[in-house]
């Protein structure tokens, strides 16, 4: 695997390659990769000659008051486990060498879900992640990218940028990779001690028994929102429930019975997100 820690030389290499615009996979993540990140390397490896990815924590998606200084940073280990997984190329990204003294341009999808939800609880998020991913795109030129629905929205934001831009890339969505409890991987989680840990297999416990709930009786949203609270409160602080359908994230009719369900809580110093498909919808979460 060859790792490449400026833009230029990143470019150079993928020429080498040949693989500049077919066959090439790529996978952008933020580092302190879980078995999550890597079933989309394995799944690139499998539908690409070329395998890609980008180590980067990219300070334009994180808020004033967040975790970016204190975001885990763990390089030697990614490095490892990429090139176990099947990556042959990765940018280890630096902000002075992706956000230069002068640089201007900021991406913002004004769709409306993009001010809902992780978008009303994060302002800014959005507008770093389009940013960089356009980037990121534009750095790679892959045929394909790969993305995890555990941010759903943020599959839903790189879907519109893609269209609206006619970016000449598949986004391919992945299913959540879980823990043994069921746990969706998250990088963050290494900031639950071991009593939350182990508290925090609630939430998809309560995923599940919300998506049993709507299959065996018409439910609006209040109605589950309170099934959701009446599961986690009070050791989670329930941010929102909701059910969307992609692929512009729209809120499912109710009586809520098709798209994915989401839910979003905090736990001590973790804010977890995990979502879930209602049983008649269809694997990609449309
Ligand atoms: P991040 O490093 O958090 O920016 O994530 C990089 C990519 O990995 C994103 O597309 C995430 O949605 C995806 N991802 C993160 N956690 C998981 C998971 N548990 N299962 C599948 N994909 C994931």
């Amino acid at each position: 695997m060859q790792v490449l820690r400026e833009i230029r030389a990143l470019r150079a290499a993928l020429r080498a390659a040949e693989a500049s615009t077919r066959g090439l996979g790529f996978v952008p993540t933020m580092g302190a990769l879980h078995a999550g990140h890597l079933s989309l390397v394995e799944r690139a490896r499998r539908e690409n000659a070329l395998v890609a990815a980008s180590i980067f924590v990219n300070p334009l998606q994180f808020g004033a008051g967040e975790d970016f200084a204190a975001y885990p940073r763990t390089e030697a280990e990614d490095l490892a486990l990429l090139e176990a997984a099947g990556c042959d190329v990765v940018l280890v990204g630096t902000p002075d060498d992706l956000y230069p003294d002068g640089f201007a341009t900021e991406v913002r999808i004004d769709a409306p879900f993009t001010r809902e939800l992780e978008g009303a609880a994060r302002p800014g998020h959005f507008d770093g992640v389009a940013t960089v991913v356009t980037k990121l795109f534009g750095i790679f030129a892959p045929r394909r990218a790969y993305f995890g629905l555990k941010d759903l929205q943020q599959v839903a934001l790189v879907q519109r940028l893609v269209r609206d831009l006619d970016l000449d890339v598949e986004i391919v969505p992945c299913e959540i990779v879980r823990d043994h409890d069921g746990l969706a991987l998250s990088s963050r989680n290494r900031y639950l001690d071991a009593e939350l840990r182990t508290k925090a297999a609630r939430l998809p416990r309560a995923l599940q028994s919300a998506r049993a709930a709507l299959a065996a009786a018409p439910h609006d949203r209040q109605e589950l929102e309170r099934h959701v609270r009446a599961l986690l409160e009070p050791d989670f602080v329930v941010e929102y429930v909701d059910v969307r359908v992609l692929p512009d994230f729209v809120r499912a009719p109710e009586p809520l019975r098709e798209g994915r369900l989401v839910v979003t809580a905090r736990l001590g110093p973790v804010r977890l997100l995990d979502n879930l498909a209602l049983e008649c919808s269809s694997e990609d979460g449309a």
